[in-house]
This record gives C-alpha cells, structure tokens and sequence, in this order.
C-alpha cells in the first residue's frame, strides 16, 4: 500500500502510463518535439513484454503489407536503422542487422510460401540449411531467406529510449486521472495530486483496467508467450523461424533465445515446465543442436492482443488530452518507432503527418462496445 504522505517529485505536464516500448517510443518522439514527459510504471521498466520479448525486427511480409498496420511495420523498421544510428544502437542496446530464414515443413506451408515470396525467392532444402546451419535439411522443405531484418535487446532499447528522452520515470500506479469540462486536468499517483494537460495510456495489456479511470472501454487482453534462453556450444548465428511463430535466434550476449506459445490464460505471467518441454522438442526437430544446449532462463510475458489483433493508436474519444497506444500483439517492438512517432505527432500538430491513424483508433470498435 502506498503511503499517503509520500512526496513524489513534480511531474510533466505530459504523463506517459506505462514503462514499456510503447510508452518509452512516445516519450522519446515527443522529447525530439520539444516535450519532456513523466512515465508513470507500476513495477520496473520493461518489466512486461518489453523485457522478455525475443526482440526480432522482422522485415514485413507481402502479406503482412496487407495488414492495416502494414506499412506501419514498413515505416518502422525503417525508423529502427535510424534510431540505432543516432543512439549507437550496437553499443547500447545490442542492435543487429540480420538476415532471418522462414521455414517451411510441410507441403500447404510451402504453398503458402510460394504463394507469398514467388517462386523466385523460394530456396530447397539444402540451399536453406546451407544458407543456416542451424537447419536440419532433411527436417525441413525449404523456406526463403529475409534480408533486412534486424534484432535487438528489448529491454535495454526500452531504456535508451527513455534516457535520450529525458524522461522521469516514477514507479508507482496511476490511481486516478483527474477531468474536467471533458477534459484532462491531472493524475493521482501514489496518493498525490498532479496537474497534467496530456496523459498517454500505454499500459500494454493492462490497458483495459488503466482505461477504466477514464470510464473507457478499450478492448485488448493478455496473450501470453514463453522463451527459452539457453547456452549452446557452437551455435551458429543468425535466425529461423516457422509458420507457427516458432523461432530460434542467437542473440548477441551470446544465448540463443527459442520459443514461443500464444497462451490465453489471462494475467498469469509464470513460465511452465510443460511448454519448456514442448519449445524444446520442436525447436530439437529443426535445430538438433538446441537438444544439446542447456536452459539457463525460461520467461513469461503477456502480448497486448487488441479484439481485430491490430493496435490501437489516436485520442481517447470524449477527452480532450487523453491518448491511447496499445494492442501491438507479437510486433511491438518492431512496431514501437513509428507508433511513437505518429503519436507523438498527433499530440503536437492535432493530426499524424507520418501514419494515417484512422484504422487505428479507438472509434472501430464503436459497433461492439457500447
Ligand atoms: C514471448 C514474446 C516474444 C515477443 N517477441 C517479439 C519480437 O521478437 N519482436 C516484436 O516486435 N515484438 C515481440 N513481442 C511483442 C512485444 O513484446 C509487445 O508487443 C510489446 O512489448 C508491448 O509493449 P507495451 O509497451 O505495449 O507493453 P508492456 O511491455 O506490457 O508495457 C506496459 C507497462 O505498463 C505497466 N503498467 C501496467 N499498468 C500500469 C498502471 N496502471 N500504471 C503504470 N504502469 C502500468 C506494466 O508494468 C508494463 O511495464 C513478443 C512478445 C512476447 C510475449
């Protein structure tokens, strides 16, 4: 429980709810606008999914580009070069340009690659082990080879976000925010009082409960995803993944990060020792060398999945200072650059130059929530 005489230091009149990369991205754009915010973080700094995601850039599919937050992607994969060459991504957070090799094991997944890529970019077999040496070929059809990825450590990117920002960060929860004539006027944190003109909800999948103190349905829910990270000797670099969403990546502290699962178990962030199991069985199959490998860490987070899996991103209808950034699923890392931009944007011009918010906002789901 919060002591009630606590004195927390002034805050910004720019209030972020929430330490992970969504929040971190708005603070860092808005600090390149001229705007220093305060971050409000219940636990830690990336302490969700922003912590513990596997951190791929993936470069976006043809498919993908079909995807309302398509050119999202595009955009921000774009803006990951750039950051990481203004704030030494290498050196700070372990950016990484990388090739990524997506799978195919049966003959409908072939299709679908095919079918995707052309013909041109699919590689058999042979050519892809060959291409990734962490491949069994004859455990695999073939699969096409992505240029222009990139990986990174989400948890130290989130960091360095915040720090070339400038931001306060405050670990505490937002108790209530504070409207007046429709609206933003303050936050109560901790017990206490602060006048704020804006306030960000990036509360990833707690940003439901967050959106309450605004009287706001906001419909995105927890999914929840294991990794492995484990020492294997002789690992080779570089990256795999399958159609599931499965994937194997050798990071650059050394460890090679190997999951994932899509859990719907609501708020439970604990990893289990059955999809331990199951990861290292199907990893096993692909890359007989994981079976090896030793786990030294197994971790848990939540994706924040919003009802049509595409974020959530613009003003909170009704509350004039209020914003929304959430719903970025398995992508938010990739995805973090351009929404913290465009939001940013938002908040300093009235409308976004960079990204056509419309299909983003909170109002597409007028129909179902009342
Ligand atoms: C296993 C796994 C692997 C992934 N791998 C990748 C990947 O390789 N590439 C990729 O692009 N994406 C990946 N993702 C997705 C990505 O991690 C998420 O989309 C992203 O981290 C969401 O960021 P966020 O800031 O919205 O939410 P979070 O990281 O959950 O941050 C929200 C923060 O808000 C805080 N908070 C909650 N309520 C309050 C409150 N009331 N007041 C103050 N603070 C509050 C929480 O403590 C939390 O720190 C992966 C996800 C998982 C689960």
């Amino acid at each position: 429980m919060p002591e009630p005489w606590r004195i927390l230091p002034r805050m910004r009149d720019t209030v972020i709810l929430g330490g992970g990369v969504i929040g971190a991205a708005t603070a860092y754009y808005l600090s390149l606008r001229g705007i220093e915010s305060t971050v409000v973080e219940r636990r830690a700094v990336a302490s969700g999914a922003s912590g513990t995601a596997a951190g791929l850039l993936s470069a976006p599919t043809p498919a993908d580009l079909r995807q309302p937050w398509g050119s999202l992607a595009g955009q921000s994969l774009a803006l990951h070069f750039d950051v990481a060459a203004a704030l030494d991504g290498p050196a700070t957070y372990d950016f990484e340009p990388i090739d990524t090799v997506l799978i195919a094991v049966s003959e409908p997944e072939r299709r679908e690659l095919l079918q995707v890529f052309g013909e041109a970019a699919w590689r058999d077999a042979a050519a892809i082990a060959s291409r990734c040496p962490w491949l069994q070929a004859s455990a695999i059809l073939g699969g096409v080879v992505r240029r222009g990825s990139a990986q990174l450590d989400p948890a130290r990117f989130t960091q360095t976000l915040l720090d070339a920002a400038r931001a306060e960060v405050i670990i505490a929860t937002a108790e209530s925010i504070a409207v007046a004539s429709g609206s933003v006027t303050g936050v109560v944190v901790a017990g206490a009082s602060h006048s704020a003109s804006t306030v960000i909800l990036a509360a990833g999948p707690w940003t439901a409960e967050t959106a309450t103190l605004l009287g706001v349905e906001v419909p995105v829910s927890p999914l929840k995803g294991q990794i492995l990270r484990m020492e294997v000797s002789n690992a080779p670099d570089g990256a795999f993944s399958d159609l599931a969403g499965n994937y194997v990546v050798r990071k650059r502290n050394g460890l090679i990060y190997t999951g994932t699962t899509e859990e719907d178990v609501g708020f439970d962030e604990r990893p289990t020792a059955a999809v331990e199991r199951q990861i290292l069985a199907s990893a096993s199959a692909l890359a007989p060398i994981i079976a090896g490998g030793k786990v030294v860490e197994r971790t848990a987070c939540l994706r924040p999945l919003s009802a049509d899996g595409t974020p959530i991103i613009g003003a909170v209808p009704g509350v004039t200072g209020a914003y929304l950034a959430t719903g970025h699923g398995r992508k938010g890392i990739l995805l973090s650059l351009a929404t913290g931009r465009a939001l940013a944007e938002l908040i300093t011009h009235g409308e976004s130059e960079s990204v056509d918010l419309a299909p983003f906002s909170l109002q597409r789901f007028a129909a179902e929530v009342p």
